[in-house]
């Protein structure tokens, strides 16, 4: 792997974003503070598991939906452990040739790169680096090997975002992200929300929260980060389960607790 590693070494010691998420999803890599930490936060939120499983889902049908339009590089931000539905795996099953570069900067993620590199030959980097800094990620060698921005990109920036403080500027991170793509490039964003649920669940999460680490944003806000530089696509901003899904069985908007939004860059 080139390039100096930005993160911290595995501290299994404390709770970690992409773990938890691992656990929420029934995987194995994870360590009791991440369990515990996950269970805090289910106690107050059963349906937390169900979110989880449905922000993944909404990441596999944005993918594909933006690989049919034509786009075949997509620069996936906040990768999380490997999981069933990686975005590669979605991608490349309607063109092999599609180019993936993972960001992450939890260190685990970093341990499980090889299997997120288990694609197509060639066609697939993971770079340890933060979505704190743009420039970083835009800039790296590995990313400049694969991707061509004098064609259409797709970035994702799934269940990231909130971990990204307001006062990290995570205004100028979308814009900087968005002014490198090309016209004709993608984005699709999910992002958790605290704006279904009743005040005594927020104030438990807030428990939860202690570190000020996680930023829940409404829908508004959401589309605001991205509405005036990007034209958001139908259905709008709406909740990750609901966004082109035609299940009648889906999950609603309060269990999941998490919005999303498709938009193309003009
Ligand atoms: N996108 C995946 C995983 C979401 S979990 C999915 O939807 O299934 C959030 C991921 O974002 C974790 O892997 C965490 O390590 C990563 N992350 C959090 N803050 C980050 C930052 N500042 N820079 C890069 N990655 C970050």
């Amino acid at each position: 792997m080139k390039g100096a590693a930005v993160t911290e070494p595995i501290d299994s010691s404390r709770p970690h974003p992409a773990r938890r998420y691992n656990y929420w999803l029934g995987g194995k890599d994870n360590f009791a503070a991440d369990r515990e930490s996950g269970d805090q936060i289910a106690a107050v939120t059963p349906s937390i598991r169900t979110a989880a499983l449905e922000n993944r889902a909404f990441l596999g049908r944005a993918a594909r939906h933006i690989a049919e339009q034509g786009v075949r590089q997509f620069l996936d931000i906040g990768t999380g452990i490997p999981a069933p539905g990686n975005t590669h795996e979605v991608v490349q099953a309607i063109d092999p040739a599609t180019r993936v570069v993972y960001v992450d900067n939890d260190p685990l993620v970093l341990a499980h790169a090889r299997a997120l590199l288990s694609g197509t030959p060639g066609t697939i980097a993971y770079l340890d680096a933060d979505l704190r800094d743009p420039a970083a990620i835009l800039d790296h060698d590995d990313l400049r090997a694969l991707i061509d921005f004098s064609r259409p990109v797709g970035l994702l920036l799934i269940a990231v975002l909130h971990f990204v403080r307001d006062d990290e500027d995570v205004e100028g991170v979308v814009t900087k992200l968005l002014d490198r793509l090309p016209a004709g490039s993608w984005v699709a964003a999910s992002h958790a929300t605290y704006e279904f649920m009743p005040a005594e669940v927020v104030a438990g999460l807030a428990k939860a929260n202690r570190d000020g680490r996680f930023v829940p944003r409404d829908g508004g806000r959401l589309r605001e980060l991205f509405g005036d530089r990007v034209e958001i696509v139908e259905p709008g901003v709406v909740s990750v389960a609901h966004w082109h899904n035609d299940d009648p069985a889906r999950a609603s908007a309060a269990d999941v607790m998490c919005n999303a939004l498709v938009a193309r860059k003009h």
